[in-house]
């Protein structure tokens, strides 16, 4: 899942995006409200975590025109006010929900997975293939209840293979929804993941739980 985390303070952006990057997502960082309406023309992001206050456009203004244009993104706004009139405004332009600063990161996490099962194909915490189980809270991924030790790339794969089930995932998707900007991948770089991720379900599992759509991409069907 990739994430556009805007905030112009940048100790605090950072944080937050190494944060989420540890969590299994892949984050850019915008600093002011016009560079954040470019990357997320630019980029197919599944959330924004998008300050409130921010220098040349600000954040109520960044979601009301996402949102004139037909954005879905999931849309969750950070306001260091707590105020009433602050929250409404924030929901009235289209944010999903809002976060008071300062907040826990606990707090924001579970926010974060809260407004991606809003917007998601899949609502649920965990993810279900038949016997293969993704847990999206802890990071687990199991095949016939025995835990299967992936690292953070291959289960943001996985994630995103398992949210689009019985749907072919082309591998450009997937670089976009699974890796950050700075990412200057080849699909080549894909296929060796997807390998990875097949070599240590198969240590488990007894089938094959990602097929190979000859030209198309991925796929991981239901039962
Ligand atoms: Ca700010």
């Amino acid at each position: 899942m990739r994430i556009l985390v805007v905030e112009d303070e940048m100790p605090l952006a950072q944080a937050i995006a190494s944060g989420l990057s540890r969590s299994g997502y892949s984050v850019d960082i915008a600093y002011d409200g016009e560079a954040a309406l470019e990357m997320a023309e630019i980029n197919d992001y599944d959330l924004l975590l998008l300050d409130l206050n921010l220098p040349k456009i600000d954040g109520v203004e960044v979601c009301r025109r996402l949102r004139t244009k037909g954005s879905q993104v999931g849309i969750l706004m950070l306001t260091a006010r707590s105020s009433h009139d602050d929250r409404i405004t924030g929901l009235d332009s289209g944010a999903d929900d809002y976060l008071v600063k300062p907040f826990h990161f606990g707090e924001m996490l579970a926010r974060v997975r809260a407004v991606l099962r809003r917007e998601g194909e899949t609502r649920n915490v965990i993810i279900r293939s038949g016997d293969l189980v993704v847990d999206t809270n802890s990071l687990k991924v199991f095949v016939s209840g025995k835990e299967v030790s992936l690292t953070t790339k291959e289960f943001g794969i996985l994630e995103y293979l398992v949210r689009n089930v019985s749907r072919v995932v082309s591998q450009e998707e997937l670089l976009e929804h699974v890796w950050n900007e700075d990412a200057n991948l080849f699909t080549q770089a894909i296929k060796v993941h997807i390998n990875n991720i097949r070599r240590k379900l198969a240590t488990v599992g007894e089938k094959e739980y990602i097929e190979t759509i000859k030209g198309r991409g991925y796929l991981i069907t239901e039962a």
